[in-house]
């Protein structure tokens, strides 16, 4: 299918790189345009918060090469941010004053990470993290720092506590929950987590509010509600929101995040279609509708439109799965862990592994896994197939095992 307006596609991270690049793997002929704000090629972000960053390590974040780009005839424009949408008449304007048409215009904007509400949180060593320039200016101090204080003890924060462990740093991690990851994960993993981090060193402070970050132009102190830590480098992780005002702004139907239908269509405009971070859709395997913030579900949904405007339709039903890697622990979780009503906590063969699996209505929803990628993989099988697995299932065995027994039997029968 062509349109000779072609696609636009707004946001140049993992969702719109995935558009475009679906767009011509499935065939599509028609102009195809990547707007894009930051000045990078279109890069990874986990990257950024598991190693120490310098300018040199840049181009191993790019997803592809600029000739990619170029071999497939997909436009990037790079560093040019688009400002507004003219839905009536079919086009995205910059902020050069350009007018580009689209006859399919898709959202790819992403998030932003929560500014830190504090005073002091604009001096020098005061970092947020979520681009590339965010984790070069890290990098830049993180290998000498010595005190270094992560505000926020979420996916990324603890990520990065591990890193500037490794690095040689005294580490703390300020919290405001009384628990690290304290919606991500099940309260049987977030105690495992809290003691693994706290072996390898790093200090963690959970129900302690920042009230200030103090120091002369330079971070020097983190003033918090139980006392003052010295800090030479702050890094804070608390949250992001949807980049979707673009969207709001051209009255389409926005909730933190762009609201979509099944095909990931705004459920406004449907020559408009959102993907990824900024996008809040309906999904099989939750009650309503959910904006997810993971890699899989950017690749996917960007794979999954970028076909549908090729010609290929099909509805978004991707088993949602996500990693996390802090340190010596990897952290992978499958399935969507909403209203759970029983979790059954299984150590695996060695201390270090460890699984949790969580049940709705005695079927098992999702499993969270500690350095045990098999069974996070046999995790991922069973729920994208809908085999059910109930706790009984699970007593003493794990899914891996039980997969192979239920392939056996299958094979007997
Ligand atoms: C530090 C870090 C570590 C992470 N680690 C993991 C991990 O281990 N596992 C995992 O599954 N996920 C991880 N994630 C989450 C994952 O990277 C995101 O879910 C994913 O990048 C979302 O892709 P996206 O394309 O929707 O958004 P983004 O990657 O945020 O890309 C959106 C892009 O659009 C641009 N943009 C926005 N508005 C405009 C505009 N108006 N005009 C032009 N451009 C615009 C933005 O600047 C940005 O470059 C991590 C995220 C971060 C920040």
């Amino acid at each position: 299918m062509t349109s000779a307006a072609g696609v636009a596609v707004v946001g140049g991270g993992q969702a719109g790189y995935s558009v475009v690049s679906a767009l011509r793997g499935a065939g599509y002929v028609g102009p195809v345009t990547l707007f894009a704000d930051e000045p990078h090629l279109p890069y990874q972000r986990p990257p950024l918060s598991k190693n120490a960053h310098t300018e040199q390590d840049a181009v191993r974040v790019e997803l592809v090469p600029e000739s990619f780009y170029r071999e497939r005839d997909i436009e990037l424009r790079l560093g040019e941010r688009v400002t507004a949408l003219d839905t009536a008449a079919g086009a995205v304007v910059t902020g050069t004053g350009t007018r580009v048409p689209y006859g399919h215009l898709v959202l790819a904007t992403g998030a932003r990470n929560r500014r830190l509400p504090v005073p002091g949180a604009e001096l020098a060593g005061v970092h947020a993290l979520r681009s590339l320039d965010d984790a070069l200016a890290i990098g830049r101090t993180l290998t000498t720092a010595r005190d270094v204080v992560v505000v926020g003890g979420g996916f990324i924060g603890l990520e990065l506590a591990q890193v500037a462990r490794a690095l040689g740093a005294r580490v703390t991690v300020v919290e405001l929950a009384d628990r690290l990851l304290s919606r991500a994960v099940s309260a049987q993993l977030q105690e495992y987590l809290r003691e693994r981090h706290e072996r390898s060193g790093v200090r963690i402070l959970t129900g302690v509010g920042v009230r200030g970050i103090e120091g002369n132009g330079r971070v020097e102190r983190v003033a918090t509600d139980q006392g003052v830590l010295p800090a030479d480098l702050v890094v804070y992780g608390i949250g992001a929101v949807p980049r979707d005002e673009l969207a709001r702004a051209a009255g389409l139907a926005v909730e933190d995040g762009v609201v979509v239908d099944e095909q990931l269509r705004s459920v406004t405009d449907p020559r408009i279609s959102a993907v990824g971070d900024c996008a809040r859709h309906p999904h099989p395997h939750a009650d309503g509708l959910v904006r997810l913030e993971s890699v899989q579900n950017a690749t996917d949904q960007g794979t999954l439109v970028g076909r549908r405007i090729a010609g290929s339709p099909a509805p978004y039903r991707s088993l949602p799965w996500f990693w996390s890697d802090q340190g010596a622990i990897k952290l992978q979780i499958a399935g969507l862990r909403t209203d759970t009503d029983e979790m059954l906590v299984v150590p695996g063969d060695s201390p270090e592994r460890l699984a949790a699996y969580a049940f709705r209505d005695d079927r098992l929803v999702a499993v969270e896994t500690l350095n045990w990628p098999a069974e996070h993989l046999a995790a991922r099988r069973l729920l994208e197939r809908s085999a059910p697995v109930s706790v009984a299932d699970l007593a003493g065995s794990t899914l891996g095992a039980l997969a192979r027994a239920r392939r056996s039997a299958e094979v007997r029968s």
